[in-house]
């Protein structure tokens, strides 16, 4: 599978705080390499992104995206492949086998109203279900298929903390 990354628009800092946050959060631990914030400039959500590397490791970059239609422009020029979630799609078990696994991937995540130059640009429209969906269930049933149901472990070295399964309690430990 080619790199990953996940452009979420249309980020208000007052209404969409939490939503932003975990859509990052859903990217990050099925292995994204790249977390992009459009919309509203919100420091604090970025930062909270980059407070949960430090802690927990991984590579993840996040950054805001003031043109989120340029860099798709750019993203698929370069011959990368751009996926739009969208309740109006193609079912995502017929799309996923499809794509191609030497490509980089973006996959793209709407906010409160998403314009047509984004249904046009991106090579893939795709719904998880045809309903009115939550972004971030959307976007992990997406992910978790395109991987297989796979957490890629190695995506996580480097932070000061590692959670060790435990069928009770928790079992957390600081790395050396
Ligand atoms: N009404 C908006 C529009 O113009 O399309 C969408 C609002 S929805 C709350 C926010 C985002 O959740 C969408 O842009 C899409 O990325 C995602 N989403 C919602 N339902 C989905 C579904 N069934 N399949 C895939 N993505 C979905």
């Amino acid at each position: 599978m080619g790199d990953i990354t996940v452009l979420r628009l249309s980020h208000r800092a007052g209404r969409d705080p939490r939503m932003s946050t975990h859509l990052g959060l859903t990217a990050r631990v099925y292995g994204a390499k790249q977390f992009l914030l459009a919309g509203d400039n919100d420091s604090a959500i970025l930062q909270s992104l980059i407070d949960v590397k430090e802690r927990f490791g991984g590579d993840m970059e996040v950054h805001h995206e003031s043109s989120p239609l340029g860099f798709l422009r750019r993203f698929v020029a370069d011959g990368g492949i751009a996926v739009h979630l969208t309740m109006y799609g193609l079912p995502y078990q017929e799309v996923i086998p499809d794509l191609p696994s030497d490509k980089p991937i973006v996959i793209v995540v709407g906010g409160a109203k998403v314009s047509r130059e984004y249904y046009e640009m991106c090579q893939y429209n795709v719904a998880v279900g045809n309903q009115p969906h939550s972004e971030v269930a959307a976007l992990a049933g997406f992910m978790e298929r395109l991987n297989d149901g796979v957490f890629p472990p190695e995506h996580f070295k480097g932070g000061k903390l590692e959670i060790h399964p435990s069928g009770r309690g928790k079992d957390m430990r600081q790395e050396e």
